[in-house]
């Protein structure tokens, strides 16, 4: 796919336009209306076959508002903060600060009564994915404690250094969190965590008028190349196009986005038609809880037998060194000669676990194979939800090969004789928890009763 490759193709000058000139675009914002117009005109220009948006339901909107911490006592300074995405607004309240370190069992014992108290809680440094999933799967025990406890807030400690600050989410069950949350500047906490330590008896003043309103609606938006011989057969392309709003979401998941869309120009370029039909959607609402794609699923469940498989990028620019089949060790062999053409980039390598977390999930809870490229994590932690998410992150040329590879694939994916796979059953999707802990995933984010009582997932 050397047409991804060359120096000339808008992709570079597409994405400075959605990341400088859009912005970060949250669902339900006339930011993501101005990235929709984006999206659609980029598209038109790529040269898609058709392109459509589909409309889709955000059960609440959520805005951060005027959110302001300071330490009242001992001492009396302003704590950098920022309200964690979903949770509710605290209208402004003095509290001590009680220190619950990590929060594990035994800290929780040792923090006595602390109702109406802030609670504190410490963090590493995020240096790895593995960090990443951790922080996520350690917080919704920890509210569940703060509730039953009846503590004023919880307040968390900034996985990065240098002050930089994040839009965490803990809740991605579509529902506003159970308590109050703020976020505060890794350095600050760590002064209020030393001043504790030693005694002293530490007081803050919290405000945190987030504003929460009715349901919203956001779009998907759909472009394609039809097949010229099985039209009815789909390959799917998938990268999520709302992002945060601290920074101006380049590596999550602006880059990705832009990237489908040449992705469909590269193809279109080339010459010739795939045999089966490529579809590129762009997702909203992926940020507040896979939104999206869940409402694609739902909508299109008649046709998802015809799914060949769903291809998702949603890891920043690193390089891609193979793919993840996401539990399906059934479409390997498949998988592997089609990979081949990449080995000039060493993508060749097949992994079979799965993560929780990005608009493959609703597919794979359907039966669909879905594959994710692994990529080397280059900045993307660092920068991860951070108000330092901007263009100049993005390498450019890696971001290309990337391309070239996710094009080259898609089209390997449509023309192959043989599908890779079969959409599984129930009972077959099931059988992959075991090696890939996607239900003790679904647990950790409170979701496993969804596909336990069948309102996320394949029906019997
Ligand atoms: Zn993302």
């Amino acid at each position: 796919m050397n047409e991804a490759l060359r120096p000339e193709t808008p992709l570079e000058a597409n994405l400075r336009v959605l990341t400088d000139e859009v912005g970060g675009r949250v669902p339900g914002t006339p930011e993501f209306d101005k990235a929709r117009r984006w999206a659609i005109r980029a598209f038109r220009e790529a040269g898609a076959d058709s392109i459509t948006t589909e409309d889709f339901t955000v059960p609440q909107s959520w805005t951060e508002g005027n959110t302001d911490v300071e330490v009242v006592a001992p001492a009396r300074f302003r704590v950098r903060a920022q309200a964690v995405a979903w949770a509710p607004p605290l209208v402004p309240t003095r509290a001590r600060v009680v220190d619950i370190g990590i929060g594990s069992a035994s800290e929780i014992a040792k923090a006595g009564d602390f109702s109406g108290a802030i609670l504190l809680l410490h963090s590493d440094v995020l240096k790895s994915w593995e960090d990443l999933f951790n922080e996520y799967f350690r917080a919704p025990p920890i509210l569940d404690f703060a509730v039953k406890g009846r503590a004023l807030a919880v307040a968390f400690t900034s996985t990065r250094e240098h002050d930089l600050l994040y839009r965490h989410i803990n809740s991605i069950t579509g529902r506003i969190d159970v308590i109050p949350q703020v976020l505060l500047a890794r350095e600050d906490s760590l002064r209020i965590q030393r001043m504790i330590e030693h005694g002293d008896d530490v007081r803050m003043s919290l405000s945190i008028p987030n504003k929460i309103g009715p349901a919203i609606a956001s779009q998907n938006i759909i472009a394609e190349l039809r097949g010229s011989e099985r039209r009815d057969e789909v390959v799917i392309l998938g990268a999520h196009l709302d992002s945060w709003n601290l920074g101006t979401g380049a590596l999550d998941n602006g880059c990705n986005a832009a990237l489908m869309i040449d992705a469909l120009r590269a193809i279109r370029a080339a010459g010739g038609r795939p045999k089966r039909t490529l579809r590129f959607i762009l997702f909203s609402g992926e940020e507040e809880g896979l939104f999206g794609s869940l409402a694609y699923v739902r909508a299109h469940r008649k046709e998802l037998d015809n799914i060949v498989a769903e291809l998702v990028l949603d890891a920043g620019d690193g390089a891609i060194t193979g793919v993840s089949t996401q539990g399906r060790k059934d479409v390997e062999s498949a998988l592997r000669p089609l990979l081949q053409p990449f080995a000039r980039w060493k993508a060749t390598g097949i992994t079979n676990d799965a993560e929780l977390g990005t608009d493959n999930f609703d597919f794979m809870l359907e039966g669909v194979p879905t594959l994710l490229p692994n990529q080397e994590p280059a900045n993307y932690l660092a920068n991860y939800h951070a108000s330092s998410d901007t263009f100049d992150k993005v390498d450019v040329k890696q971001l290309k090969i990337n391309e070239a590879i996710v094009a080259g694939l898609a089209l390997e994916l449509a023309n192959a004789p043989q599908r890779i796979g079969v959409r599984y059953t129930r009972s077959e999707i099931e059988t992959t928890f075991p090696d890939t802990h996607l239900d003790d995933q679904m647990k950790g984010f409170r979701l496993w009763g969804a596909w336990v009582n069948g309102t996320r997932g394949r029906k019997p």
